[in-house]
């Protein structure tokens, strides 16, 4: 198959034509140790350290399950509304490949550990329900290097650290009609998976992998089209562009007159292009069979129940509780459960504060804006949520001026001291003696005489100009409500 650009269908006939796609996604689990033995299940240790017999595919070498990969696991199926077989089971998936020393993974296959789940999509206001087939355990495989440029020196090494390192699959339905669907899915699935603590899904690591499954159908047809498989979709951006040059493709194939075929393509981010890497009648014949070194997984009442007593709450409810107990907009209460992080310390800084707007506008636009100049994440932020709770408290309470808490607060980022600490130190205190503001207002009546003037004359929207010369005056030390009520009195 050339690899050369395809002739776009003109939007119009696009528009005739509608997307189906469903994705599967792999995610390492958050565990210490690897699925079927005791090794570091870490990344980046020097190749070929944290092996053992099991790992290595030594004969005669048992697995042993690792009941927290099956715990996390567990978290994942149900925080993704699926059911849980009470038993499961591990099957063989038989394959060659360099980085695979037993000659097989360890997967599930017609006993998964759970089915029939879903996830909610909040696009444009609109709720889209995706179904999820199923989540599965597995092993991961051992890695490829390719190394080396001229042929004279290639050299291909294959690292066996991650053989055994465990993972879900979590499959969905052929449910997602457009590439941004498909994004806001694994957007999803994502911050779900980080909120509870099941895995990092840093996709760099590759802690979270994604493969999509896509193919065309004219508008109205009720029948699935053949799909292709798209691989090596290491970013979201990717799983984006590839989506939309193969829908793309499809439609304008068929078009053409001619026919879709089943197969595995790659991603070229260099091109941003897919191309054919296997036709299905290369398709494995992985010849599944039941695992005999493992048991059935069993999950107990008990057990399912005492995991779903360690499940959060999830950022779909988060973000509609921000809603409902806050009066936040979507928008923020969107910003606000980003991450667990975030909403955590949202949350503490209103426990402090008693005022959740303005908190929510510190922390989305100061904390964060300036977090980002720096470069830090909110986890090594100088200014405790504590601490950014009792700045929100004295603006709300009026002991600080708008602009004097911007000062104090990047006082605080810059010593990560405590702001009561800092007007002390920085005598920013504000100014609410009546004795301390009468000469200030004073002197801002003799120097304006004509503003003074225009007040007496009817013009009362002056009196901004004049707070603001006292505000001035004092280096916006001053009591607003104090200097408006003083101001009124005399000029009366
Ligand atoms: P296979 O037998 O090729 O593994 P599956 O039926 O197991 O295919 O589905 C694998 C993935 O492909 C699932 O995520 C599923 O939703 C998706 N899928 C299946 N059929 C289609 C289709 N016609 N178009 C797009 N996606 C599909
Ligand atoms: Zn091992
Ligand atoms: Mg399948």
């Amino acid at each position: 198959m050339s690899s050369s650009a395809i002739e776009l269908a003109p939007p119009a006939i696009m528009a005739r034509y509608e997307a189906v796609i469903g994705l599967e996604v792999h995610v390492q689990l958050a565990t210490a140790t690897k699925i079927f033995c005791g090794c570091p299940a870490g990344f980046g240790a020097p190749p070929n350290t944290n092996v053992c017999p099991v790992c290595l595919g030594l004969p005669g070498a048992l697995p042993v399950l690792n009941r927290r990969a099956v715990e996390l696991a567990i978290k994942a199926a149900l925080a993704l509304n699926c059911r849980i077989h009470p038993q499961s089971r591990f099957a063989r998936k038989n394959y060659f490949y360099p980085d695979l020393p037993k000659g097989y993974q360890i997967s599930q296959y017609d006993e998964p550990l759970a089915e029939d789940g879903y996830a909610d999509l909040v696009i444009d206001d609109v709720t889209r329900r995706i179904g999820i087939t199923r989540v599965h355990m597995e092993d991961d495989a051992g890695k490829s290097i390719h190394d080396g440029f001229k042929d004279s020196d290639r050299y291909s090494y294959v690292d066996l650290n991650r053989s055994g390192t465990p993972l879900i699959e979590i499959v969905s339905e052929p449910d997602m009609r457009s590439s941004q669907e498909a994004y806001a899915y694994l957007t999803e699935l994502k911050q779900v998976l980080q909120f509870i603590e099941v895995s990092t899904c840093d996709m760099e690591k590759g802690h979270l992998r994604c493969d999509a499954n896509v193919s065309v159908r004219p508008r109205g047809e009720k029948q699935l089209g053949t799909k292709a498989e798209v691989k090596n979709l290491n970013s979201f951006r990717f799983l984006r562009e590839a989506l939309d040059f193969e829908i793309a493709r499809q439609v304008a194939l068929i078009e053409s007159g001619g026919r879709v075929l089943q197969e595995t393509r790659l991603y070229n981010p260099d091109t941003g292009e897919t191309a054919s890497m296997r036709s299905k009648e290369h398709a494995h014949d992985y010849r599944y069979f039941p695992e005999p070194d493992l048991a059935p997984v069993r999950v107990s009442k008990e057990w399912l129940g005492s995991i779903r007593s360690t499940l959060p709450e999830l950022p779909a409810r988060k973000r509609s509780r921000f809603v409902a107990e806050y009066g936040l907009r979507e928008y923020d209460a969107d910003v606000l459960t980003q991450s667990r992080a975030v909403s955590e310390y949202f949350e503490a800084v209103v426990a402090v504060s008693g005022d959740a707007k303005t908190a929510a506008h510190w922390v989305m636009g100061d904390l964060m804006g300036m977090l980002k100049t720096q470069g830090k994440e909110l986890a090594d932020s100088p200014v405790r949520a504590e601490d950014l709770g009792e700045l929100v408290k004295l603006l709300a309470r009026g002991e600080l001026s708008g602009k004097l808490a911007k000062e104090v607060f990047s006082k605080m980022f810059a010593s990560g001291d405590a702001p009561a600490a800092i007007i002390e130190r920085e005598g920013l205190k504000q100014i609410s003696d009546t004795g301390a503001l009468e000469a200030v207002i004073s002197g801002v009546i003799a120097a304006n005489p004509k503003q003074v003037e225009q007040y007496k004359s009817g013009k009362t929207t002056v009196l901004h100009y004049l707070v603001g010369k006292a505000m001035q005056a004092t280096r916006g030390q001053a009591n607003v409500t104090v200097v408006t009520d003083l101001l009124k009195q005399k000029l009366g």
